[in-house]
């Protein structure tokens, strides 16, 4: 017997049919003998549904009544899946996030898990062999009382967490696709599905764009050391054998992979923009006058790129920041001119940022300089670079994404054969 938190993302409860399918998952392993806390998303598309209604009541809404809306899409699967389960006869009790409780910091909108009561869960499951079946994506703020979100993707945030805080065996993530592939399956028919990635290597891949997971749900499972499985809910539960390997990728610690290759897989991010501060006196502490109010304004700086000062006086600031913060960014800056002292604001929307992943790169030379030349030869112009130790980025024009992403997909082997 083990114990096991299951979650099921917004596609795979997308409606009741599906909802009635995952049920069946659920069975699947309660007959097996397990224990088991589910954890479920909203509806597809619910969620934008609710943040869209939220700008169209008053386009600088009240954070704290956007999560009391957003988090309602959760509420109702919960419900929902509960129902489904107890139509099989199988003991399901939904819980929100208050109820358990989820406590969260008050950080509206991308609140952080800071602790999980998991007593009653456990021991309903001694008592009654009763499933939990948990609303993803929400938590309480406990000083306030009030109901908090934890950022788009959130859902996949709770499960991990409750699986540390539950001391599961393992996190299953199911989705609508089979596993974590060499890079987006839907954007590259030749991506290749990974059998295990290191939770460094996923650390990478999901900040640089590839949603599959949230960001933080990777994090949690690094610290608290649980084995993520990623797999589809669309494998018929009936066909599923309880003894085999089913498909999937497993996220786990580095040394538990034998087969390590230089370049793992390749996300990319369209949600850039890029600035230009032109003409900037070069002296110290111009940098700390551009990034001090942009951090004040909880925006985050990702590339940074300052030119050489040709004339000793004057230099340019090139960076970019997430497209959904430009418009602050923008205002941020252009309203402190005088205290920066440039020249020129400029600025792109339609650019992309491509990364390449390895954990292989650590210890081999030249696998960035291979990109440069391969998008060279395509005629892709790169904007800016970024290296870190197992990854590098390129920002180029959003219209050749795709295109960049299927020829490096291609030069580091990655292609399907
Ligand atoms: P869920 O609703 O189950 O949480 P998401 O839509 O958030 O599902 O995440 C799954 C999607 O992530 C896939 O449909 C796929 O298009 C996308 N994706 C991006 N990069 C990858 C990758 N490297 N491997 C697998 N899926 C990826
Ligand atoms: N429903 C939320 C969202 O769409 C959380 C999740 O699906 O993980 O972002
Ligand atoms: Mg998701």
């Amino acid at each position: 017997m083990g114990r096991l938190v299951m979650k099921f993302g917004g596609t795979s409860v997308a409606n009741i049919e599906r909802i009635q399918n995952v049920a069946r998952h659920v069975k699947r392993e309660v007959d097996a003998g397990h224990e088991v806390a589910v954890v479920v998303s909203a509806m597809s598309g619910k969620t934008n549904e609710l943040v869209a209604w939220c700008t169209e009541a008053s386009p600088m809404h009240d954070a704290r009544e956007y999560d009391a809306v957003v988090a309602s899409g959760e509420q109702v699967t919960s419900g929902l899946l509960a129902i489904a389960l107890q139509a099989l006869g199988i003991q399901a009790r939904s819980w929100q996030g208050w109820q358990l409780p989820i406590r969260t910091s008050d950080a509206h909108a991308s609140a952080r898990i800071v602790d999980i009561d998991g007593s009653e869960i456990v021991k309903r499951f001694g008592d009654r062999k009763e499933v939990a079946v948990i609303a993803g994506f929400q938590g309480i703020n406990p000083e306030t009382g009030r109901i908090t979100t934890l950022g788009r993707g959130g859902s996949d945030t709770s499960a991990v967490a409750i699986a540390a805080a539950l001391k599961a065996d393992r996190c299953d993530i199911y989705t609508d696709v089979d596993g974590v592939y060499t890079t987006d399956p839907r954007v590259v028919p030749k991506a290749r599905r990974l059998d295990k990635v290191a939770f460094e290597e996923m650390l990478e891949l999901a900040s640089q764009g590839a949603k599959v997971l949230q960001v933080r749900s990777v994090e949690l499972g690094m610290v608290y050391n649980v084995p993520i499985f990623v797999r589809s809910s669309f494998d018929k539960p009936e066909d599923i054998d309880p003894h085999g390997t089913p498909p999937g990728t497993l996220i786990c610690s580095e040394e538990k992979i034998m087969e390590n290759h230089v370049v793992t897989g390749i996300a990319f991010s369209k949600d850039e923009a890029q600035i230009s501060v032109r003409r900037i006196e070069d002296k110290p502490g111009v940098a700390a006058s551009i990034f001090g109010p942009l951090a004040d304004a909880n925006i985050n700086v990702d590339m940074i790129v300052q030119n050489v000062s040709e004339d000793g006086k004057t230099t340019d600031l090139t960076f970019t920041v997430p497209a959904s913060d430009f418009a602050r960014a923008k205002q941020t800056i252009t309203s402190a001119q005088d205290k920066i002292g440039y020249a020129r604001f400029d600025s792109e929307t339609d650019v992309a940022k491509v990364s390449v992943i390895g954990s292989g790169m650590r210890s081999h030379a030249g696998v960035a300089a291979q990109a440069f030349a391969a998008l060279a030869a395509r005629n892709i112009n790169i904007r800016a670079i970024t290296t870190s130790e197992i990854k590098f980025s390129v920002l180029i024009d959003a219209a050749y994404t795709e295109l960049a992403v299927r020829t490096l997909h291609t030069l580091y082997g990655l292609d399907q054969v």
